[in-house]
């Protein structure tokens, strides 16, 4: 069921606590914590903390945990200042698009030069 926890899922388990993460923020409904494989100085994932397997479905089934994810990415790029020189908020939707963690997720890429288009 949409939003539910799914046993398979590596980030529901960083939830849970199952598996462990560098966490940078916390809010009722969503985490932020470091990529494991960090692309930039500051390469940090906000999740919401329930299940949606893709940001388009937590938009269509979730709004305003959507947004909450939203506004936890920009205060991520402000906590680690990467709003100074500007950022990048990605949802890659779909394993076309590089998705790999099938659990909604919004990369907050800064702290160096950001490249358009992407590759
Ligand atoms: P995607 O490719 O789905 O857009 O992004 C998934 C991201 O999750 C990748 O950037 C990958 O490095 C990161 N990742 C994969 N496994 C782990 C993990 O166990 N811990 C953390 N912190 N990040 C992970």
């Amino acid at each position: 069921m949409a939003g539910e926890p799914q046993a398979d899922c590596l980030f529901c388990k960083i939830v849970s606590g199952e598996v462990p993460a560098t966490v940078v923020r916390e809010t009722e409904t969503t985490l932020a914590f470091r990529d494991i494989n960090p692309q930039a100085p500051t390469h940090v994932l906000v999740i919401p903390k329930a299940h949606y397997a893709d940001a388009a479905s937590l938009a269509a089934g979730a709004p305003q945990l959507a947004a909450d994810v939203l506004h936890e990415a920009g205060q991520v790029a402000a906590d680690e200042k990467a709003d100074r020189s500007g950022y990048r908020i990605v949802f890659n939707t779909g394993s076309g698009a590089g998705q790999t963690v099938f659990h909604a997720h919004a990369h907050v890429l800064g702290g160096r030069g950001l490249e358009w288009p992407p590759g």
